[in-house]
């Protein structure tokens, strides 16, 4: 290291971690990431944190911490389906099938980490096996310039108190499960019975009672091309305790199964042809997310300041697909703003920068969050845009346009501004848009559009 070159360390090598080591080696700094594992222990012997789709504008980001080197998994819109209802009452309620306007990518988080990590030593990085404690952080915080925390949601994170204010929940909101499979390719025939764009789309079924159901193409780590299946259970519905009783990938993929053979029939025989990855026994994961947000700047036992990233941070439900993303952005953002800054990195500084980011993406990624799990504060949003966006494919792109860019909903506050955003989007008023919702009766299957 030579004299006038600045130091950092970062702890916790998951996809935030290795993007801030690489960022900040590649912006000069002389840097150390600590992992509790080694780099091939982080890709072979762990499942993924999670999917960690990249939907559109948060992929500009990434790439100014990493080239884009994936072949699989890119998606350019969206088949949602929602249904209601219990037994002979549960009906087939609207549909909407939105170009996104924006490419999804949806490349296994453990992958993204790897090349990261690859690239990190390749260019001089040191990467320290050890898991850090607040005794070891202390020692390592009063040794380097700038410190980073990305130990995820457990890890280091009860350093750095959950902010009340903004953190609007003190239980998980679904249980979920994950699961990566192989089998079906991204083909236009691929579910074309639900929309003209086949596989390069996801599928998001949504049940009002119990959960939320998305599949969609994915890079897998060894096997490529293959899907992921995440489960979103409602807490008190009918798919929370089969979720918790999974116990490995081939249960995880029976429990997948038999919720589309009881809840999206229509899907069956597309989803059958979906197997296992044997040579991966980590494919899948189950749990919960407490949804939080932290204060984002701790101080050591000795008084040396840290900062926290990524879901260390701020800790999303992942209904919304917004955990990764606010990460990468809150990562590439402060190696900019710490290359460019010529002092020390003082509370005040990293804490200015955290606030930057909340104003940037943090907030609105907690709200559109909020927005996709159904929070009673958006019951208006939810009436009004989710028919609008049946009857018109420009306010379907628009909502779906929140995953990648979500600040806009945080000008939607009043029944009136939505109205007012869905007669903007659509170009007539909402009332007409509204007025020719009528539920969809009955969705098409494999075998009707076959027929038809
Ligand atoms: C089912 C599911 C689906 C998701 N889908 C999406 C999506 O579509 N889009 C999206 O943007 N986000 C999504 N997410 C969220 C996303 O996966 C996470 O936000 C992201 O992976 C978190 O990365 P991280 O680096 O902050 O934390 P982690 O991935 O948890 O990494 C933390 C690392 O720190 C290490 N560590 C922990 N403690 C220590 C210690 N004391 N010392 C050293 N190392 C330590 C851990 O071993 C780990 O390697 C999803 C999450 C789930 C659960």
């Amino acid at each position: 290291m030579s004299e006038s070159q600045r130091s950092a360390a970062v702890i916790g090598a998951g996809i935030a971690g290795s993007s801030a080591a690489l960022g900040l080696l590649d912006a000069g700094f002389d840097v150390t990431l600590y992992s509790d594992r080694e780099r091939a222990s982080l890709r072979n012997d762990v499942p993924p944190t999670g999917v960690a789709v990249l939907f559109g504008k948060s992929r500009e980001w990434d790439a100014q911490i990493i080239e884009d080197i994936y072949q699989y998994g890119n998606t350019t819109g969206i088949s949602a389906r929602l249904y209601s209802g219990d037994g002979d009452e549960r009906a087939d309620v609207l549909q909407f099938n939105p170009d996104f306007g924006y490419e999804a990518q949806a490349v296994d988080v453990r992958l993204r980490s790897d090349d990261r990590i690859g690239r990190f030593l390749d260019r001089g990085g040191k990467f320290e096996v050890r898991t850090v404690d607040a005794q070891a952080l202390d020692a390592i915080a009063a040794d380097h310039d700038l410190t980073l925390v990305a130990t995820g949601k457990g890890g280091l994170s009860s350093l750095f108190p959950i902010d009340p204010a903004r953190s609007h929940y003190d239980r998980p909101q679904r249980q979920l499960l994950q699961v990566t499979l192989k089998g079906l390719d991204q083909g236009d025939d691929v579910f074309d019975y639900r929309n003209r764009l086949g596989g390069r789309q996801d599928l998001f079924n949504l049940d009002a009672q119990n959960g939320e159901a998305w599949l969609g193409p994915f890079q897998h780590k060894d096997e490529g091309l293959t899907w992921s299946f995440i489960g979103f259970a409602k807490t008190d519905g009918e798919w929370a305790d089969k979720f918790r009783a999974v116990t490995d990938a081939a249960s995880a993929r029976e429990t997948f199964l038999d919720l589309y053979r009881t809840y999206f029939p229509h899907d069956v025989a597309e989803v059958e042809k979906l197997q296992t990855i044997e040579s991966d026994p980590h494919s899948w994961i189950k749990g919960a997310v407490t949804p939080a947000v932290r204060e984002a700047v701790g101080v050591t036992e000795n008084g040396h300041v840290v900062a926290a990233i990524g879901d260390t941070a701020i800790a999303v439900d992942p209904v919304a697909g917004q955990g990764a993303q606010n990460a990468l952005i809150q990562v590439a953002e402060l190696v900019k703003a710490a290359s460019a800054h010529d002092g020390d990195f003082t509370a005040d500084w990293l804490r200015d920068e955290f606030e930057k980011h909340w104003e940037r993406r943090g907030h609105a990624a907690t709200e559109v969050t909020r927005l996709f799990l159904g929070d009673p504060d958006y019951a208006d949003h939810l009436e009004l845009a989710f028919p609008a966006a049946a009857v018109n494919t420009d306010v379907a792109s628009a909502l779906f346009g929140l995953l990648s860019e979500p600040n806009p909903l945080l000008t939607l506050k009043t029944r009136d501004d939505v109205l007012g955003f869905i007669t903007a989007v659509a170009g007539e008023p909402a009332d007409d848009v509204l007025a020719r919702f009528v539920p969809a009766g009955e969705f098409s299957t494999k075998s009707t559009a076959l027929a038809g």
